[in-house]
């Protein structure tokens, strides 16, 4: 996966999180890449998301004014942030 920027109006660094949309999970806390259901006390990693699902890189989120539609800080797991690249995602989301 190539680290350009999919939405190339972005002054900042943001990737298209591709995610399976076939999987439907079954509970409210899942992964947004594989839609995998997240376990409560299992892992897991946090994205922050646009309303395209472009991942803000988390260094240039200050950079970003914040969208009334956007995803925000979306649970990924473990192994979706290591595909994505684990500086795109943080232990715990900022609240800003
Ligand atoms: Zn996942």
């Amino acid at each position: 996966m190539s680290d350009k920027a999919d939405d190339t109006s972005f002054p900042i660094r943001a990737k298209l999180v591709i995610f399976n949309a076939c999987r439907q999970p079954t509970t409210k806390i899942f992964c947004c890449m594989c839609q995998r259901d997240v376990k409560p006390d299992h892992p897991c990693r946090w994205v922050y998301l646009t309303s395209q699902m472009n991942a803000v890189h988390p260094a240039d989120l200050h950079l970003r004014t914040p969208k009334a539609d956007d995803l925000g800080w979306q649970r990924i797991g473990i192994e979706c942030a290591r595909k994505l690249g684990d500086e795109w995602t943080v232990d715990r989301p900022r609240i800003e």
